[in-house]
């Protein structure tokens, strides 16, 4: 369960305007093994609020809790611990890697080794549905493909929480179900707690449990994705 209480982050603006306010006391609940979305236009603070979560940026105030531990207090080993947790979905690849290689990248970081990283590598790519292009390079897969791979990649360690930023940003539509079903099945099938944002209610409608709205760093509503957003 991941808790957002009351957290604001301002950025400095150039040096005539004045700050430009990200996030305004913003609030939220995810529930350990949802699926939840935060949507809102460009500039809303997505991003931002996203990498709050992922533990890459500190609000000015407020908390973020990982199952009741605030995440403001951590640091040095405990801050690594709790990121050890985090599958956060980088969709830049490594060109000159396989699809294999790719998935494999966190394992060898982690000293897994031989047949225990490769059955590791396999099951992640029957989930991503990709296992027939293995040996192929990122170039060769289109793009909804290899935002699949950056998820398998993210989900390799075996994280209990994964975050996607725009997940389905710059992927033709007609892939972006099967991207969309990759993060379905890394919370149905690896019990991950799933946190995505997008621009598109209706990729919330789709995949997500529970929604924010974000508008101007602020939450206008959150809560059930049915009664936010309606039916598909
Ligand atoms: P979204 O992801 O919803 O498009 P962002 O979180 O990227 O929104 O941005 C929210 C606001 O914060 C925007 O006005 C953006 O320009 C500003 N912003 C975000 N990150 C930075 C930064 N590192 N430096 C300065 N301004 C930023
Ligand atoms: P590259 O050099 O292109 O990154 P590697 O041959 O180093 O690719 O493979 C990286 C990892 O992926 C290895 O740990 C290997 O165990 C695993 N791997 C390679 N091919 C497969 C496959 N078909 N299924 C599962 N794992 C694989």
């Amino acid at each position: 369960m991941i808790t957002v209480e009351n957290i604001s982050k301002s950025f400095a603006a150039g040096s005539t305007g004045a700050p430009v306010v990200a996030l305004r006391d913003v609030s939220l609940a995810v529930e350990a093994g949802s699926l939840y979305g935060v949507v809102g236009p460009s500039g809303a603070g997505k991003s931002t609020l996203a990498r709050c979560i992922a533990l890459q940026e500190r609000p000015d105030r407020g908390v973020v809790r990982f199952d009741g531990l605030n995440t403001a207090a951590l640091d040095g080993r405990k801050l690594r611990d709790a990121r050890r947790q985090l599958g956060i979905v980088d969709t830049r690849l490594q060109p000159e890697r396989t699809v294999a290689g790719n998935v494999a990248a966190p394992l060898e970081r982690l000293g897994v080794e031989g047949p225990q990283r490769r059955n590791r590598v396999g099951t992640l790519l029957d989930l991503i549905g990709l296992t027939r292009r293995a040996t192929q390079l990122p170039g060769d897969l289109s793009e909804g493909q290899r935002r699949r791979v950056a998820v398998a990649r993210a989900l390799a360690a075996g994280p209990s929480v994964l975050l996607a930023d725009d997940p389905t940003g710059g992927v033709e539509s007609e892939e972006s179900g099967s991207v969309l079903a990759v993060l379905d099945r890394a919370r149905a099938e690896l019990g991950a707690t799933v946190l995505v944002t997008t621009p598109d209610a209706s990729v919330a409608r789709r995949v997500c449990d529970d929604v924010a709205l974000l508008e101007r760093g602020a939450v206008l509503e959150s809560g059930n994705v049915l009664g936010l957003l309606g039916k598909h």
